[in-house]
Parts: C-alpha cells; sequence; structure tokens
C-alpha cells in the first residue's frame, strides 16, 4: 500500500513559527557540484581562488594572513601568496578569527553557498533559521531544541561545519544585514540598527568597529 507525504522520522516536527523561518530549499544549489567539504581541500581552493572560479563563491573564504582581511574565491584583488593564506567554510568563521571582510569583493554579499545550505541536515536547517533572525529574539538553546538536539552538541556542529559558534554566525548576518541597509538604502542608522537585530546602537557601532574598523556611518552610500 503506497503511503503519501514525508515517512516518519523523516521531517522534523515544524511549528508555523518555524516553518515561516525557513525559505523554501533552492534546488539549483543542492545540485552545485563542490560539496560543503571543499573548504578543507586547499590545493583545490588555491586553484580556485586562482582562477577567480564562480562555483567556489561562498564555498569557502580566503584568510590573508598578512593582511587580516578575507575574500571571495571571485576576488578580483592582486593574488597574496599561497603560504600566506589559508581557508575558511563562513564568513563568520573568517571574523572568528579576527579577519575584516575585503572591501573589494565583498565576502559577506557572497552569493553561493556550501552544498550543506541547501540540505536539511541540522546545521543547514540552523543556519537558515540564524539568517531569518531566530537568534535576535531567542538563545541558543531554544534554537537547538527547535532543531532537536542539545545546545552542546549544535556548537559541535557548527564548529566542524560552519567554522564558528551559532551565535557569532548570527553576529555576523547582522553586521552584515546592517551594512547592506547602510549602504543601499536612506534609512536613519538607528532605524537600521534595530532593524538588522540589534540590541542598541552603541551595539551596533561596536560591532561595525571590530568588523570594519570603521564606523556605519562611513558606508553611506558606498553600493557598489
Ligand atoms: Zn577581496
Amino acid at each position: 500500500m503506497a503511503t503519501f507525504g514525508p515517512r516518519r522520522g523523516e521531517q522534523p516536527a515544524l511549528t508555523p513559527a518555524n516553518r515561516r523561518a525557513i525559505p523554501p530549499v533552492d534546488m539549483q544549489r543542492v545540485e552545485q557540484p563542490p560539496n560543503g567539504d571543499a573548504w578543507r581541500d586547499r590545493a583545490r581552493c588555491n586553484s580556485a581562488r586562482r582562477t577567480h572560479d564562480p562555483a567556489y563563491d561562498g564555498v569557502f573564504f580566503t584568510c590573508v594572513r598578512t593582511t587580516r582581511i578575507y575574500c571571495r574565491s571571485i576576488c578580483p584583488s592582486v593574488h597574496a601568496r599561497a603560504r600566506n593564506v589559508f581557508f575558511v567554510p563562513s564568513a563568520a568563521a573568517a571574523e572568528r578569527l579576527g579577519f575584516r571582510p575585503c572591501l573589494r569583493c565583498r565576502p559577506e554579499t557572497a552569493q553561493g553557498s556550501p552544498a550543506w545550505r541547501g540540505t536539511r541536515t541540522t546545521v543547514a536547517r540552523g543556519m537558515r533559521m540564524i539568517d531569518a533572525g531566530f537568534l535576535d529574539a531567542h538563545t541558543v538553546g531554544e534554537l537547538a531544541s527547535r532543531l532537536g538536539i542539545g545546545p552542546r552538541h549544535l556548537s559541535r556542529l557548527f564548529m566542524k561545519h560552519v567554522g564558528a559558534t551559532p551565535v557569532d554566525a548570527a553576529g555576523t548576518r547582522r553586521v552584515q544585514t546592517a551594512k547592506r541597509l547602510v549602504s543601499d538604502t536612506n534609512l536613519p542608522l538607528a532605524d537600521i540598527g534595530f532593524a538588522a537585530g540589534f540590541k542598541s546602537v552603541r551595539r551596533f557601532n561596536d560591532a561595525f568597529q571590530k568588523t570594519y574598523q570603521r564606523p556605519p556611518s562611513s558606508f553611506r552610500g558606498t553600493r557598489a
């Protein structure tokens, strides 16, 4: 006898709020070749950055030790020597290690994503919920319980696949959202801070200082 719908245990129980927080899966990304672990393959990443390979945009980020800046695979800047670079799987991972986003390739806007982003894995679902602002209003413990695992297990999974904790990922997302709004709109800065999920103007300013070593206002009208 045929059964319809997801089999038992295949899908998590989604609450209505949770359902809204998770955008539909982009099937094209799921089919894309480099898998979520491609960033671990140093030789492959090095050749991808030399050829500005767009297939790797967002799959790995290049951290340049000499400048403390991180870039996308497609960055048009002059290439740093191979011995001065290493690769990480997310912008949050680079920032966690103290690297600043390159102002030329703007890695915070990388369109591509690691393959795991389009999957139903716990990390991918967690990342989508964070992208939707879940951690602006909830704790990591609440995120973990929505995903059906313990908070420590969630942090371990994130460190392994994203190279950063859920809190780091949320922080990076907040700054990225705010920077986009500052450069692309005329909204007042204070409104932008709150819209992006910051709890106060001071935290908004501090986060920009830490990430870019520049105040939010310096990005006004810099839309590329
Ligand atoms: Zn760059």
